[in-house]
């Protein structure tokens, strides 16, 4: 539940205090350790030629001393490695281990002089490193190897490589990113069925000594990962989450939605959160400090998304200690609330879909922009509508992953299979609702554009490719909120837009065409009002202020709901973070949902709302994100949100026996009817926990 990370430094031995690490794992009831133990450097006394010995160890053993020290607590206890980097005498022993670039040099590592770094694909992993491994789990036994780097550090042309990859593909290696080239496309595929295979080589070295243990690779995340994420979550039976912090510009819900990413693959087995207690950024003080309040919402945000706090620190021997009391003060209520931490599963009703093979094959090199930003754009539409939700990966549509949801978000998943799609109209025939953005399901699962959308059945509304069938960048356009004639209302899309007549459009537009059948659509609530004339002053009037072009498609479906945007509203969102887009993005969920949400807060601020059921309880997580530093940390301080008014869904069936906040401590005064509880938080700091004992 609560894991501890030292990270070694090369002269920590003979000078660290391990007795006060030790105690800090104690105080702070960390039941699990990951310690550094070889690969770049060894700090055990390693019988492996080459295998690079701390020079301040002498004849010590630091790791040993540590998991002796750890074991004795009771921790299980993972061995770090890091095989991205080699010292000279391995180059000068074993040149071929070493990465190359693709004018043919060998790679030095950019920050160590002297240092080199290895090839992930060949023998220096698949041969050197499983020795390693094979020696560290049998002087240790220890649980697992967590192995860090070990992926590679961009693409390598050494021999290895350029030998396996054409025996296995024909293809000699690309030197272009275009996914759409050959070479390129089968790159990626080979390169990940290769670290698969190694994933297996060292996962079985391991087992083969302990078949307790496994090993954990350090990888994974949303669409922009390399990594398949539904192999690595039939694979591990654990795994890290390893994001420590904000850097640059970065929404206070990032680490959330990295909790939310990798569980959708995991299920219900545990993911852990990887914190740093420094700064990260691009100039890496790997030796700093961080504010206490960011620390403390970073972690909060993973726990609230069903995450296990990982703290990571680097360097044994402690510069700054500031950063020890707030990690202990997180560590010891999150140990005693662990009961209502184990969750079992989440009670969102909403899943939002994230697509590797859109951001990988559609996406390329613009991946951010084309795909993670119509992502991040309605993660915070939902995060300000305060809509549980969760977070679906697209190879994972079928119905027992897609059982708990009465919503699917679809934010310009671009590339989806037949499968994908049909997959997506079983959902909507099961009674489920779907809201689609932009140009979801108009290319197939490499990223080839198809005559029409897969989905275009359920949209009501085909591509009408003639003249390009985008319009990639409009400029000062705009929707006209249209009143139905027969019924003299508007739709509840545009629900708090009552005294507005037009609002801002977003930039690129997908050319559609209403189905024929469609009788939906013969008044769209949206109707486009195409880009007029910006400058002079004097000229900016709309020179087409009515058509009768659908800016949304809505329809009922069967028992399910569809709504779509042909339109970038999500992308433009993060991008412009206008207001009325918002209510856009939330109204289509309310409405496509047709059904109360499982929980309802109101009051002032901005929280991140997570709902959750235990064994024998639920609970709402409330974090707080209120903050003049809510887009870029790191917080200085938390201001406390006033009165929150919270109604509580039920699961089918129980009552509410006890509710308590695990925050304050307070039990609160709370209404339980219909099978609701409703009850008033009167001020968050910066996170309240809600628990609902059945
Ligand atoms: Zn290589």
């Amino acid at each position: 539940m609560r894991w501890a990370q030292l990270t070694l430094a090369e002269n920590d031995p003979g000078q660290y205090d391990l007795h006060f690490w030790l105690d800090y794992f104690a105080r702070t009831h960390s039941d699990a350790a990951c310690l550094s133990a070889g690969g770049c450097v060894a700090f055990y006394p390693t019988k492996i030629p080459l295998h690079y010995r701390s020079q301040w160890m002498k004849d010590t053993d630091p790791f040993g001393d540590l998991v002796a020290g750890c074991r004795k607590l009771n921790m299980v206890v993972l061995a770090r490695t890091d095989p991205h980097a080699v010292h000279p005498d391995v180059y000068a022993a074993h040149p071929d281990w070493v990465a190359v670039d693709a004018e043919g040099r060998k790679r030095p590592h950019g920050s160590m002089p002297g240092w080199w770094i290895t090839c992930a694909l060949g023998p220096y992993n698949f041969e050197f490193m499983t020795q390693v491994t094979r020696e560290i789990v049998t002087l240790y036994r220890v649980d697992g190897i967590f192995s860090n780097r070990w992926a590679g550090s961009g693409m390598c042309y050494c021999e290895h490589c350029r030998d396996n990859f054409k025996a296995a593909t024909g293809f000699d290696l690309p030197r272009t990113l275009d996914p759409q080239n050959p070479a390129r496309r089968a790159y990626m595929e080979w390169k990940q069925q290769r670290l698969f295979a190694l994933a297996a080589v060292w996962n079985g070295a391991i087992r083969g000594v302990n078949p307790g243990a496994c090993f954990i690779p350090n990888s994974g995340g949303g669409a922009l990962s390399e990594l398949d994420m539904k192999t690595i979550g039939e694979l591990a039976p654990i795994i890290f989450a390893d994001r420590q912090a904000r850097s640059g510009l970065a929404a206070p819900w990032s680490n959330g939605k990295n909790a939310k990413e990798y569980r959708a693959t995991m299920g219900a087995k545990p993911v852990g959160a990887v914190f740093s207690v420094g700064v990260e950024e691009a100039y890496r003080w790997k030796d700093s400090v961080q504010s206490g309040p960011e620390i403390r919402l970073w972690v909060l945000d993973a726990i609230a998304n069903g995450q296990r706090p990982w703290f990571s620190k680097f360097c044994g021997t402690l510069n700054d200690r500031r950063w020890l009391p707030v990690v202990e003060e997180l560590y010891n209520w999150d140990y005693r609330n662990e009961r209502y931490l184990r969750n079992l599963a989440p009670l969102a009703r909403v899943g939002m879909v994230y697509s590797q093979q859109t951001a990988q094959y559609y996406g390329g090199e613009r991946a951010r922009q084309k795909v993670e930003d119509h992502t991040l754009g309605y993660y915070q539409a939902l995060i300000e509508a305060r809509i549980p939700f969760e977070m679906v990966h697209d190879r994972l549509l079928d119905a027992a992953h897609l059982a708990a949801f009465k919503v699917l978000i679809l934010p310009n998943v671009a590339a989806l299979s037949d499968l994908q799609c049909r997959q997506i109209h079983e959902f909507v025939e099961r009674g489920g609702s779907v809201v689609a953005t932009f140009e979801t399901s108009l290319y197939d699962e490499w990223g080839v554009r198809r005559p029409d959308f897969g989905l275009a059945s359920l949209f009501g509304a085909s591509f009408d490719g003639a003249g390009g069938g985008l319009d990639a960048r409009m400029m000062n356009s705009y929707l006209r909120l249209e009143t139905d004639p027969q019924t003299g209302r508007r739709h509840p899309l545009l629900a708090g837009l009552e005294d507005a007549e037009r609002i801002i459009n977003g930039v690129s537009r997908v050319h559609t065409r209403a189905a024929a059948a469609a009788a939906d659509y013969r008044n769209p609530p949206l109707t486009l009002i195409p880009s007029y004339p910006d400058l002079p002053m004097e000229e900016v009037f709309a020179r087409v202020p009515k058509t009768d072009i659908p800016e949304v498609y809505v329809r009922q479906a069967g028992a399910g709901r569809v709504v779509y945007f042909p339109w970038d509203i999500d992308r433009v969102f993060w991008e412009v973070l206008a207001v009325d887009h918002c209510k856009l993005l939330r109204n289509a969920v309310d409405w496509a949902a047709d059904e109360p949400r499982p929980v309802v807060v109101e009051g002032p601020g901005v929280l991140d709302v997570t709902v959750w059921r235990q064994k024998e309880s639920m609970t709402v997580h409330l974090v707080n994100l209120t903050n003049p530093m809510m887009m870029k940390g790191p917080l200085r301080e938390f201001l406390p949100v006033p009165a929150q008014r919270v109604a509580i869904r039920l699961p089918e069936g129980q009552k509410g026996r006890r509710i308590k906040l695990l925050v304050s401590g307070q039990t609160p005064h709370a209404q339980q009817s219909n099978g609701q509880i409703r009850l008033t938080i009167p001020s968050i700091l910066d996170h309240e926990v809600v628990a609902i004992e059945f």
